[in-house]
């Protein structure tokens, strides 16, 4: 533990002066010195480049897409082809003509258009599909009501459960592998878990159900916090939120691999798209490229294993998810972001309402987790590019005092 501290001060400090310009890029941060956000995996904070990308669209261009033969629709018309492109780019997409990018408003409808456009269309009587019961609700429910309306045709398809390690939070690829059969043609995961912090081993997840199943990743916790590189990962769908990786509310996007049958032509438009949203995007990504998503990744780790060391030195709390390996450097490696965890004696909720009675905004309650009772909530920490050291040391000091 005391080596992982060390390896996380180090990375700190190595970056320091790094992230000191980036933060003061983030106005609600730079002007509320006193309040520390620490709920990025909800939403995160916009930097003034996005602000001024949106500012200028909607002063310069804002018109319909795909509408008008005028100079704004078709800059509009531009702007979102552009950014389907910068989307694909941005994902280490190596074949960017053979793949589309759908917009949605989130992670959420993103895997709901998979399951309604994809999933329902494609399977068959007798087929099987493996997801995930204990990730976020987002990235079960939509699989559970797509199966159900297939029943309602006529269709019936099993539906597995993607196993999980107890160990180390991970999920179970030995366990998976030996499930998979002919019949299994869509595997669901998450990248990061949005409880756990964990970064899935994806590249183990493709190699245990082979080359056939198509694999679809909830990326909300992960696009935004690290490199997402989907060649590497060998994903088929990618679902993130646009909105929590530093662009606007109501943003997000689906990336489909045209090869596995992907339903969003590309340049197909129905309705009005969040052209606002979508010129935040850009201007999100480009800012987060700029900054370095390794580096960016670096920093949130860093300042994750950071406070993970200091609760494990506390008695009464208890970190949730993961039993990560203390060996080697395996757990600062493995939780991305953010920290839950659960006092023995105070409640999760009276807990998030002493912390921000001196300033700290965490997340409480069961983080839409699925399976997991209301009742059974914890304290949520996660972090971005413009969290500190120092912000991590003053909670972990709260947290202290309260022990
Ligand atoms: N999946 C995961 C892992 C998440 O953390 C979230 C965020 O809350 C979602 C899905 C839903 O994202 P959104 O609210 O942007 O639809």
């Amino acid at each position: 533990t005391e080596r992982q501290t060390e390896r996380a001060t180090d990375a700190a400090v190595e970056l320091a002066a790094w992230q000191r310009p980036l933060r003061a890029q983030f106005p609600i941060i730079a002007g509320n010195p006193e309040l520390a956000y620490l709920d990025s995996a909800a939403t995160a904070q916009k930097p003034e480049a996005v602000l001024d990308a949106v500012r200028a669209y909607l002063t310069t261009a804002n018109a319909n897409a795909a509408r008008g033969a005028y100079p704004w629709a078709n800059a509009t018309t531009d702007l979102v082809e552009r950014v389907r492109e910068r989307v694909k780019a941005f994902l280490g997409d190596p074949a960017p003509a053979a793949s589309a990018v759908h917009f949605t408003g989130g992670t959420t409808e993103g895997l709901r258009t998979v399951a309604r456009d994809w999933l329902t269309g494609h399977l068959r009587d007798g087929d099987e599909i493996v997801v995930p019961f204990a990730d976020h609700r987002a990235n079960l429910d939509p699989w559970l009501e797509a199966r159900d309306l297939l029943a309602r045709q006529g269709v019936r398809i099993a539906v597995r459960e993607l196993p999980y390690q107890d160990s180390s939070g991970d999920y179970d690829y030995a366990a998976l592998a030996a499930a998979v059969g002919p019949r299994t043609r869509f595997v669901a995961a998450t990248h990061v878990h949005h409880v756990y912090g964990v970064d899935m081993n994806i590249d183990r997840l493709r190699r245990a159900v082979g080359p056939e199943p198509v694999i679809c990743l909830d990326a909300a916790q992960s696009v935004g916090h690290l490199p997402v590189d989907v060649a590497a990962l060998d994903v088929d769908f990618v679902a993130f939120s646009g909105h929590k990786a530093l662009a606007l509310p109501g943003t997000g996007a689906v990336w489909a691999r045209q090869a596995r049958g992907a339903p969003f032509t590309p340049g197909g438009w129905s309705g009005t798209p969040n052209t606002a949203g979508i010129a935040s995007l850009e201007a999100a990504l480009d800012w987060l490229e700029d900054a370095g998503p390794d580096r960016v990744r670096r920093w949130c780790t860093a300042l994750t294993a950071r406070l993970t060391d200091a609760l494990r030195a506390l008695d009464s709390y208890e970190v949730l998810g993961c039993r990560l390996s203390l060996a080697a450097d395996s757990a600062v490696q493995h939780r991305v972001g953010l920290v839950a965890f659960r006092h023995r004696a105070i409640s999760s909720g009276d807990l998030g309402f002493i912390l921000f009675s001196r300033g700290f905004m965490v997340r409480t309650d069961s983080h839409c987790q699925a399976g997991a009772a209301e009742s059974d909530g914890s304290v949520r920490v996660s972090v971005h590019v413009y969290n500190t050291v120092e912000e991590i040391d003053a909670l972990a000091a709260a947290l202290a005092e309260l022990d």
